[in-house]
C-alpha cells in the first residue's frame, strides 16, 4: 500500500510576498525546507524587489 498524506496533515507556510498560506505539494517534497514563496512568480518577485527607498 502506497504511503497517502492526507490533505488536512499537508503543512502550510505563508508567503512572505503575497501574505497568502499555501501548501505543501509533491515538488517540494525533497526541498519543503528552503521553500519561502508560494509560487515562482513570487519568488523572484521576493528576490528582486528592492526595499523602500530613503
Ligand atoms: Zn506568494
Amino acid at each position: 500500500m502506497p504511503k497517502m498524506i492526507r490533505k488536512g496533515d499537508l503543512p502550510q507556510k505563508t508567503c512572505p510576498v503575497c501574505q497568502k498560506p499555501f501548501a505543501w505539494r509533491k515538488k517540494w517534497e525533497r526541498d519543503w525546507e528552503n521553500v519561502v514563496y508560494c509560487s515562482e512568480r513570487c519568488r523572484r518577485t521576493g528576490k528582486t524587489a528592492s526595499p523602500a527607498k530613503p
